[in-house]
């Protein structure tokens, strides 16, 4: 009897049901990933994504290796590919990760019934968030779209349970059916652009492990304030971990409370409690993605889908390539870019900037986001951009725009973010290294800084952004009237 471990956004050993479902019968198990980016509807994995899912596979396979099993690599449609592992090798199971998404609800529903007929059973979990986003309602029976009282909510709800560990050994088949190999997924760039991000980061569930320990140690206690330093090492970084399902939520949420016991609190730190607080922003996206599913597409409030947005390729370039003239800005798109991932605080940032003082619609920018982000997640991706647009649940107010100026001295007071990411402006004072447009010459010549050949000009001025964008926002809340 062998069945099927079909992975998916799973790629761990630990605390996995369907990992520990189907080695815990001890019959044969076939680990299988099928790489289908015609499954995934308008949202196939990016660029940046692509990377990681390759090591992250290869990370999968060795730690399947070391357990007398591996792990069977195909491509194509996964219907097709599963029906066809099974009459290969005899299924009469399939085990795996349930897709909360509603694109991937609807095709693991046609799977089951398609399964089902060939007399597999087939039995999915929730193995990627801490609630099921169907239970949570507010008292009149609707999906919440505030969120403070979801996380009260969901605080109330929630039953961890003791973490699975990963078995030591699964049970191979008699015959292994064939597999392609990795390199031949070709998720791997043709043009070597990803060496910047393989120097930050280990994919991987021995990389996740590393990662969560290190954040215990050395930054739990202090996150409430750290996190908001794009220039601090302050905040997990786990968020690429937690979107391949490396690690799963329940072991970061139960590691933080057993290292609050362990040093004989009552109660939780701040820093733990702000910490879990934004692991339950993870949760209220999924909740929202699931209720909501046209989202990623169209705005949750109607009366932006009328929003006067503004075609310019010119500054939608400016603004991907890090070239905008405000520092704190280019600095995390050039952050973006070269490491696959931005600090929360300038993603809010360089977000409002594009929807704002650009005027450019918030889907560009979620494109752009989902193309280079290591952390790309439809759920996440979404509730930021449309928060950050004002169009989304619980969002900030249009009216409210994030001056790039005063976020760059607030978050990175001495500069050390920008120099760091723009280093064309290393020499400058710390007075000016946020806005170099209003620096005396003497100062600019001394830093050896040129307005608009060394580091361009600013792509629109600060209070005519603003004043263009409050002018927007009025002409859909007066429904269309100037
Ligand atoms: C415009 C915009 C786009 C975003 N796109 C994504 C995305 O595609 N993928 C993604 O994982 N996050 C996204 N975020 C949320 C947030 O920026 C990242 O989760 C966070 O920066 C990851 O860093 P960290 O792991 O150090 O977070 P930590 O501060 O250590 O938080 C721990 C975990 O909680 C979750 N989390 C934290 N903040 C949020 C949040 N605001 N919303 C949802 N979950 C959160 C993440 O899983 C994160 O790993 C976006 C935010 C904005 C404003």
């Amino acid at each position: 009897m062998t069945t099927i471990l079909w992975f998916r956004s799973d790629l761990r050993l630990d605390d996995h049901r369907a990992v520990h479902s189907a080695a815990a019968r001890g019959d044969a198990v076939l680990p299988v990933y099928v790489w289908s980016p015609e499954d995934e509807g308008r949202w196939p994995m990016g660029a940046a994504g692509r990377w990681w899912l390759h090591h992250s596979l290869e990370s999968l396979d060795e730690s399947l290796r070391a357990r007398g099993s591996r792990l069977v690599l195909r491509r194509g449609r996964a219907a097709d590919e599963l029906m066809r592992i099974a009459e290969e090798c005899d299924a009469v199971r399939l085990v795996c990760s349930r897709r909360l998404d509603p694109h991937g609800a609807k095709s693991d529903a046609a799977l089951k019934r398609l399964l089902a007929q060939r007399g597999i059973e087939v039995e999915c979990f929730n193995t990627s968030l801490l609630h099921e986003p169907s239970a949570l309602r507010t008292k009149s029976g609707r999906p919440y779209q505030v969120f403070t009282p979801f996380w009260r909510a969901l605080e109330a709800s929630l039953d961890l349970g003791k973490p699975l560990s990963a078995p030591r050994r699964i049970a191979a088949p008699k015959r292994w059916p064939p597999s392609m190999r990795l390199a031949d997924l070709a998720l791997l760039p043709k043009f070597g652009w990803a060496g910047g991000i393989a120097n930050v980061w280990s994919p991987g569930e021995r990389g996740a492990g590393r990662r969560l320990e290190a954040f215990l140690h050395r930054a739990l206690g202090g996150y409430d304030i750290a996190r908001d330093r794009p220039d601090e090492e302050g905040s997990s970084r786990l968020s690429p971990h937690l979107r391949f399902g490396e690690i799963s939520p329940q072991r970061v949420y139960r590691a933080v409370i057993d290292r609050e016991a362990a040093r004989g609190r009552n109660g939780l730190s701040r820093g733990a409690y702000a910490f879990l607080r934004e692991l339950a922003w993870r949760e209220f996206a999924h909740h929202l993605l699931h209720h909501f599913p046209h989202t990623p597409e169209k705005p949750l409030r109607t009366n932006f889908a009328r929003f006067p947005w503004r075609r310019s390729g010119s500054d939608l370039c400016a603004w991907q390539r890090g070239r905008t003239g405000y520092p704190y800005v280019d600095a995390g798109m050039r952050q973006l870019w070269a490491t696959g991932w931005m600090h929360n605080r300038v993603r809010m940032a360089v977000a409002s900037f594009l929807v704002k003082h650009l005027l450019i619609d918030w889907r560009r920018g979620a494109e752009w986001f989902w193309d280079t982000l290591v952390d790309a997640d439809l759920a996440n991706n979404t509730l930021g951009w449309q928060w950050c647009a004002g169009c989304g649940a619980d969002a900030a107010p249009y009216f409210r725009i994030f001056n790039p100026i005063a976020q760059g001295r607030k978050f990175d007071p001495h500069g050390a973010y920008v120099r760091q990411w723009v280093p064309e402006l290393t020499d400058l004072p710390d007075r000016w290294i946020h806005e170099p447009w209003a620096a005396p010459p003497e100062v600019l010549d001394a830093a050896g800084v040129v307005p608009g050949q060394t580091y361009p000009r600013r792509v629109v001025e600060h209070l005519r952004g603003r004043e263009r964008a409050l002018a927007a926002f009025a002409r859909i809340r007066n429904g269309g009237r100037e």
